[in-house]
């Protein structure tokens, strides 16, 4: 597969170096405030206990899963699992996460939009994730399977469509986390604004993917057009 290493992967790296980047200030926002305690001594599992009963969600359960920034909710099971560092933890990181997939939950539950678009485009989103590039590939190396080029740059576009889409669902969970976390009052300004800083890292990550699904896109659509001509 020669093809695969022809000049348009450089329009990869500047992907690689803004995912890099946003991952690293993750990390960093999350190392200082999962050391700054908050002062109700409340962890990430009392938190997102507290919002899912305050919505009346009682029905949806809280799960540890090992790893570190490996938290999520899941919709298909309706649970939502917090990493080692939130679930028993009292930072304000931790809390700030646990509001943030509650936040995901409450969205699930009152059936926000763009987290309903999201959940019913996975299953195309993972194949085209999977085999868009390898479909194009193999449509380049074989004139006579041109189509395979048009199919998988048309998965591709699905999975543009669900890094952009997961940006409103991203931000609108953290937005929900820090109103009720201010409302609450389960944190204080102080600690509000750590919280805040985690989230918006975190944020960071979901910008670095549409962008670098954008680039990936457009390398496809580079070497289809070099096919063409
Ligand atoms: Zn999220």
């Amino acid at each position: 597969m020669y093809w695969y290493w022809d000049s348009t992967i450089l329009i990869l790296i500047p992907a690689l170096i803004i995912g890099l980047i946003a991952q690293a200030m993750v990390k960093s926002a999350y190392s200082k405030y999962s050391k700054v305690y908050n002062d109700r001594g409340m962890t990430g599992y009392d938190a997102a206990r507290r919002i899912l009963d305050e919505n009346g969600l009682f029905n949806v359960a809280i799960e540890r899963v090992s790893g570190e920034l490996t938290d999520h909710y899941d919709p298909q099971s309706n649970v939502i699992r917090l990493s080692d560092g939130v679930y028993n933890q009292t930072s304000v990181a931790a809390v700030g996460v646990a509001a943030h997939e509650a936040g995901h939950a409450v969205q699930y539950a009152q059936g926000y939009f763009p987290i309903k678009i999201r959940s019913a485009i996975i299953p195309i989103t993972q194949l085209g994730s999977s085999l868009a590039v390898p479909l194009v590939l193999i449509g380049l190396a074989f004139s006579s399977l041109d189509v395979l080029i048009t199919v998988g740059i048309l998965l591709y576009c699905a999975v543009v469509l669900f890094q952009v889409i997961t940006l409103p669902v991203e931000f609108d969970a953290s937005s929900r986390a820090i109103t009720i976390l201010r409302s609450s009052g389960y944190l204080s300004d102080k600690e509000l604004s750590g919280a805040k800083r985690v989230l918006t890292a975190a944020a960071l990550t979901y910008v670095a993917a549409v962008i670098s699904s954008m680039l990936s896109l457009l390398r496809l659509l580079l070497l289809s057009n070099r096919r063409r001509r």
